[in-house]
């Protein structure tokens, strides 16, 4: 595949992440395949109906490994997301790319700390993923905000690799407190990061979220020294 081309794909899985975010399954057709760096994008289309003049960006939430199908993980908000999250397995859709510079290299040997707000996991996980099957030395800190406990997308992954990856810290922070919860609370900040960073000064930040919070972070970690290209941002124009 290359970012100047569409494909036509068919949509082969379908999970409901939470009330209004699901992660789809696009299938690349037997003669294509799809190389890419964890952190990139492509622009998704529809084959038919009103949405079909436009296309829009999605992270690809999934592991390079895989080179015959990629993930998307989508929040319902607008027409077009909204019809996104009705997709079926089945269902014919068309993509280009890869595309984008917010990317997880393999020459990056630091420590990494990757910091996302609400559907902004997802570049992040493609990133974990790889990591972990590569089995990479890299220390991975994920610093994950939420609204509320029904909105942790990836729940079970999470889970997961909480249980069973030494070098891979997760931490569930959620911003509407509600009884019953007790993990972390409250948004992120300089406070948060600088507890749970290692060796600041051979940490890779990465954040990805609505783009006030990618603003403050990437200012906050700036203002306490850290370097310009130590710090890598993707902001998708949310609020
Ligand atoms: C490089 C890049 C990668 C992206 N990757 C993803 C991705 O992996 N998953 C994804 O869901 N979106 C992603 N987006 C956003 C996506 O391209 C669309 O903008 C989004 O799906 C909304 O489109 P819409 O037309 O349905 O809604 P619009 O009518 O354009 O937006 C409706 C409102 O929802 C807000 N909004 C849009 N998306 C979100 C969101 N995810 N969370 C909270 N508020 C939101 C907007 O600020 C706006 O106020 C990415 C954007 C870029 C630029």
């Amino acid at each position: 595949m290359n970012p100047k081309t569409w494909v036509e794909c068919k949509i082969s899985k379908v999970v409901q992440e939470t009330p209004d975010t699901v992660t789809i399954r696009v299938a690349l057709p037997e003669h294509e395949s799809i190389q890419f760096i964890p952190g990139q994008y492509v622009m998704f289309g529809f084959l038919n109906g009103e949405e079909s003049s436009r296309s829009k960006a999605y992270s690809i939430s999934s592991s390079p490994s895989n080179t015959k199908w990629i993930e998307i993980t989508v929040k319902k908000e607008g027409p077009f997301s909204t019809r996104m999250t009705k997709l079926q397995v089945g269902d014919k859709v068309k993509i280009r790319g890869p595309i984008g510079h917010f990317v997880f290299k393999d020459d990056y040997k630091q420590d990494i700390m990757l910091i996302a707000g609400g559907t902004g996991i997802a570049p992040l996980r493609s990133m974990w993923q790889y990591i972990i099957e590569r089995e990479l030395p890299n220390n991975v800190k994920l610093l994950f905000s939420t609204k509320i406990p029904e909105d942790i997308i990836y729940k079970q992954e999470l889970e997961e690799l909480k249980k069973h990856n030494k070098n891979v810290q997760v931490t569930v922070t959620l911003t509407r407190v509600q009884d019953g919860w007790d993990g972390r609370k409250g948004r992120i900040d300089w406070g948060m990061i600088n507890e749970h960073v290692t060796d600041f000064k051979n940490t890779l930040f990465f954040i990805c979220g609505p783009d006030a919070m990618v603003n403050d972070l990437q200012k906050a970690l700036r203002d306490n020294g850290a370097a310009i290209g130590q710090v890598k941002i993707e902001k998708w124009g949310i609020q």
